[in-house]
């Protein structure tokens, strides 16, 4: 319902294809976004783009202390297209979706709610960042290793 009234907002003059979302936070607020597109096109904003947005600016979103670690801040999603039907994310939404509600993130289908790990397995999210960045000690490290090894 309420991702069918965002629909509505919608401003899509080049492809005619209004899309609504809301979503279900975690303290019980519902924001909701539309797609935005672009002369340009490629400046294009997806609805769940405006969604996360508002999922921030509402404070419903996570704490800058927790960051992308903290407890997701979504539980649950709908994006319909303007006739009501649902529409699937895609691909870069799936991954915007993914930092704020996490893989546990309901959301909506034809067939009836779906995990997001379902739609978007495998996903890289900020622990891989955590976990390979390459600061300089590091690098210097593994190169002072390496030299080693081929002496
Ligand atoms: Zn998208």
């Amino acid at each position: 319902m309420a991702a069918t009234a965002a629909a509505d907002h919608a401003y899509a003059p080049y492809s005619g294809l209004r899309v609504g979302a809301a979503g279900l936070a975690a303290g019980g607020k519902v924001v909701t976004g539309c797609n935005v597109e672009n002369a340009s096109y490629g400046l294009t904003l997806c609805a769940e783009c405006g969604l996360v947005s508002a999922l921030h600016a509402s404070g419903a979103g996570a704490s800058p202390a927790a960051g992308a670690q903290g407890p997701p801040a979504l539980l649950a999603v709908a994006v319909v297209a303007g006739d009501g039907e649902p529409l699937l994310p895609c691909g870069r939404c799936r991954q915007l979706l993914l930092e704020a509600g996490g893989g546990d993130l309901l959301v909506d289908t034809a067939d009836g709610p779906v995990e997001l790990k379902v739609l978007l397995p495998a996903a890289f999210t900020g622990t891989d960042l955590a976990s390979r960045r390459e600061n300089r000690e590091n690098r210097e490290n593994r190169e002072n290793r390496e030299n080693r090894e081929n002496r």
